[in-house]
């Protein structure tokens, strides 16, 4: 099956069924309206000539014309290029230019900004501004294709066409395109889908990016495979839009990466809000400290609630933990092996396969592996080894029941004095201070160690700035000696991704003034 088949099968079993819901612009669309919206621009897209195998690239903040272009795009079998909203004239060239764009659709709420300008830079003509006339020229144009050439072209589409590049989140570098097909990412929103138990009595709020995998596959493929309805907060990441948006929607479920959620449970007025509608919700994309998710469960009805562990390379998710898991699994574990795919830890050296409880890297396979990096060969082949093996570049362990547990990336491990250290195990542990919101560790470079420790932290509001000395004595008997950070440095944030993760790699950058 394809997404667009998908779609018009959903729309097909419940046409009067809410399918979205962009708070911000104050429009809806039943099942039957959006399917008809995704047919009329995939005419117009036609129109522009755009034909399957062709990219378009989307470079806009969330809004119902970014959904829409998702599922056009892929009911002609155009291949969608997600583009990151913080992306520069540097990185914008590189995409574009990377991608072979034949088109480019981008936000007229952008012109506030020097976007704009960045585009003219570009010297790129094939520009549609989403509020303007383009994107209506568009739609207009579509009305003088035939419906019969696009049911005609949507026949011409197999399930594994590429039909996304999506790229990954430059945590640790300059980001990839992962190139997808529909059989990668629709089964996986189907299964993720499938493991918070949506039906089309859900409603799905998502203030998590669409650009990538987290908003676009396990939020939209996620609702609509099941006949549930997307709700938009807001264009960009806004607690209070957020939490409005869960009660004015009645929203059942609710998505963020673990700084999303600090911030509304942080949120002053967070107490007046009524989340009782919530009953489950993903914590994805980084390490999902326990205390918050206690929290989520809580304090915002969650008691559902889901953590997914993968990476855009797998479309992206490869575990999570499921409803009937006990709360400890649900809270300390990144769950199972989603199903049909494979999961194994080994020695990354080596290759060998570990015993279970052993720290080594997490690799998957099945299904949900990309086609491969967008013509890059060779990182292609470095990512995913001759069996199909994709290897995630993360530090995992397995228990005996295939409970995984993720220790940290492998770049991220410290060794200190010739000790492994994860820092996740450290921060899990200085979460317990009351005085602490939020804490990153790193190592940072030592003369007679080659590592020492380093804690970033956020302190609680009116709380007193801790020092290396009082945290040191917190940690004192608590942790083995070798764990307890060196240094402190408080902050009032961390410097991140806009998919919301914490750039340790620039991090450690930034330590090196710190300590000296
Ligand atoms: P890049 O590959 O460009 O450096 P990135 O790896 O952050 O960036 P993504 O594909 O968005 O790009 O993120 C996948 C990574 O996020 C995983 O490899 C893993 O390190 C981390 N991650 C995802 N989910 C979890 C989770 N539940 N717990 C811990 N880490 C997670
Ligand atoms: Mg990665």
């Amino acid at each position: 099956e394809t997404i667009g088949e998908n779609l018009r099968h959903t729309a097909e079993r419940h046409p009067a069924r809410e399918a979205l819901v962009d708070v911000a612009a104050g429009r809806r669309w039943t099942y039957a309206e959006f399917d008809a919206a995704v047919d009329e621009l995939a005419r117009g897209l036609l129109a522009r000539r755009i034909r399957k195998g062709d990219r378009v690239g989307i470079w806009a903040p969330n809004c119902a014309e970014w959904v829409l272009t998702q599922y056009a795009t892929a009911r002609i079998g155009a291949i969608l290029v997600n583009i990151n909203p913080a992306y520069r004239t540097h990185e914008l060239d590189f995409v574009v230019r990377q991608s072979g764009l034949s088109l480019l659709i981008s936000a007229a709420s952008f012109k506030t900004s020097d976007y704009r300008a960045m585009i003219a830079e570009l010297g790129f003509e094939q520009t549609v501004f989403i509020g303007e006339a383009g994107w209506d020229g568009l739609l207009a144009a579509g009305q003088e294709v035939d419906p019969a050439e696009l049911h005609e072209r949507e026949a011409t589409l197999a399930f594994d066409d590429p039909i996304n590049i999506q790229y990954t989140s430059g945590t640790t570098g300059f980001p990839k395109g992962a190139t997808l097909s529909h059989h990668n990412i629709l089964n996986n929103g189907f299964f993720v889908g499938e493991g918070v138990g949506y039906t089309e009595a859900d409603r799905v709020c998502l203030p998590v990016p669409l650009y990538h995998c987290f908003g676009m596959v396990m939020g939209c493929l996620g609702a609509t495979s099941h006949g549930a309805c997307i709700v938009l907060p807001a264009p960009g990441f806004d607690p209070e839009a957020t939490l409005d948006a869960v009660q004015a929607e009645r929203c059942t479920s609710l998505y963020g990466v673990p700084t999303m959620f600090i911030a509304e449970l942080g949120h002053p007025r967070f107490a007046e809000f009524d989340l009782s509608t919530l009953r489950t919700g993903i914590m994805a994309g980084s390490p999902c400290p326990i205390e918050i998710m206690k929290r989520v469960a809580d304090e915002m009805h969650m008691s559902e609630v889901a953590i997914c562990y993968g990476m855009t390379e797998t479309s992206p998710v490869s575990t999570m933990t499921r409803r009937d898991d006990s709360l400890a699994r649900r809270t300390e574990t990144v769950g199972r092996v989603m199903p049909h795919l494979e999961v194994k830890i080994i020695d990354p050296d080596t290759g060998r396969v570990l015993r279970h409880g052993e720290p080594g890297e997490l690799c998957t396979r099945g299904y949900s592996v990309m086609l491969g990096y967008w013509q890059e060969p060779d990182k292609t082949a470095e990512a995913i080894d001759a069996a199909r093996w994709m290897r995630t570049g993360d530090l995992a362990t397995m228990d005996a029941e295939g409970y995984v547990n993720i220790v940290g990336r492998i770049k991220d491990m410290v060794i200190r004095g010739g000790e492994n250290i994860y820092p996740r195990e450290i921060e899990e542990f200085l979460y317990s201070h009351p005085d602490v919101a939020d804490v990153q560790v790193i190592g940072v470079p030592d003369e007679k160690y080659g590592e020492e420790l380093m804690a970033w932290i956020v302190m609680r509001p009116n709380a007193e700035p801790l020092t290396a000395q009082r945290l040191r004595a917190f940690c004192e008997g608590r942790l083995a000696h070798y764990k307890i950070p060196r240094y402190v440095h408080i902050v009032d944030g961390f410097p991140m991704t806009v998919t919301g993760k914490v750039r340790k790699t620039e991090m450690r950058l930034l330590s090196l003034d710190v300590v000296e």
